[in-house]
């Protein structure tokens, strides 16, 4: 295999194009097969239900190269039910987890040379989406839809992999409702979401922390990451609420903060004033695994829980952890790799 000819040390998380992507079709009741496309265009109706109401939904999750070649994708088979869940919400026909995970295989397959080499830090990101393609203007579910899936090489989404951020708890904007679609990965929780990290950035903060709409008293989570604190009796908490993204990181650290660190778990709700006696806290998702936090604002009192550039131990354990588990340096008790066959 000659790799593509890329500075794989120094990616960034942004869009790159590969050589193909995968579009399946839904029509007459059933599901096309795999074409295999070298553009990165789409052309759509343009009465089409994912363009004018929001009758979309992705996933986000990665490939990694190992130490000995192989290549290996994180825990597939929670995505492929997440965006089931996620479709269904929004009366959108389910993509088949069987053939969704057959889709991530193929599109990484396909892709071979643009999967970073082990060591570089860097993996290999793989986006699916799905999206209404009927042509109806009246407010209805479409008829027809279309799954794509493509792939871009990404750098570690902080350089040096851990960088501690600045936290700003949000009260005027709510990004999802009690009841709404906030549990589901659909296109629309970051529009509603785009104005309150937009401020919190232009407040020198890096990104929201978001309450419960109903109360303002909740944590929910921060913008595009779950979010869980470490209390002064180490016990790992992580908000329990109807209007957050079940983060299928947030379930592997979970899983590692009992079973390795020997820690207790807490999912319930979380009231706003505990930021205030927690030693550690940290944001996940699958692009930066865990986002340390060095700050959170809250109405005119700031908590620090780190200073300069350092990583409480909790965070810096999980880490290593999960990050080994993917890279195959740390055994892989729960199953949690597919391998991707290549030849
Ligand atoms: C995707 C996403 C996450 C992270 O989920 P992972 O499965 O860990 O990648 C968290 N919150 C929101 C709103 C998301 O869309």
């Amino acid at each position: 295999m000659e790799r593509a000819k890329l500075d794989w040390s120094n990616l960034a998380f942004q869009y790159v194009k590969t050589d193909y992507h995968l579009e399946y079709y839904f029509k007459d009741g059933k599901w096309s097969e795999a074409n295999i496309v070298e553009s990165d265009r789409v052309e759509l109706h343009i009465a089409a239900t994912a363009l004018h109401y929001g009758q979309q939904c992705f996933e986000g999750l990665k490939a990694f190269e190992r130490a000995d070649g192989r290549v290996s994708v994180f825990r597939v088979d929670e995505n492929a039910k997440r965006m089931k869940r996620s479709a269904e919400k929004i009366l959108m026909e389910p993509f088949p987890e069987d053939k969704f995970i057959e889709a991530v295989f193929k599109v990484v397959q396909l892709n071979r040379r643009f999967v970073p080499p082990y060591g570089s830090g860097a993996s290999l990101y793989v986006r699916p989406l799905l999206i209404g393609t009927s042509g109806v203007i009246g407010v209805k579910p479409s008829t027809e839809y279309m799954f794509l899936i493509f792939v871009m090489p990404v750098g570690p989404y902080f350089k040096g992999g851990l960088k501690p951020i600045r936290l700003l708890v949000e009260e005027e904007i709510d990004r999802a409702a009690p009841l709404g679609v906030g549990d589901v990965k659909v296109g629309g929780n970051y529009a509603a979401g785009l104005r309150a990290s937009h401020k919190a950035k232009s407040l020198g903060y890096n990104e929201v922390l978001y309450l419960d709409a109903k109360h303002k008293k909740y944590i929910d989570e921060s913008g595009p990451a779950n979010f869980f604190g470490i209390t002064q009796d180490n016990k790992y908490v992580t908000p329990a609420s109807s209007s957050i993204l079940p983060s299928i990181t947030n379930m592997s650290l979970r899983t590692l903060a009992e079973d390795e660190l020997g820690m207790k778990v807490e999912q319930r709700p979380i009231d706003v004033e505990e930021i205030f006696d927690f030693k550690e806290a940290g944001c996940c998702g699958t692009a930066a695994v865990i986002t340390p936090v060095k700050s959170i604002k809250y109405r005119d009192r700031e908590v620090t829980y780190l200073q300069g550039d350092e990583v409480g131990p909790v965070c810096r354990k999980l880490y290593d952890t999960l990050t080994g588990i993917q890279l195959g340096t740390v055994e892989d008790k729960y199953g949690w790799n597919f391998e991707i066959p290549m030849d």
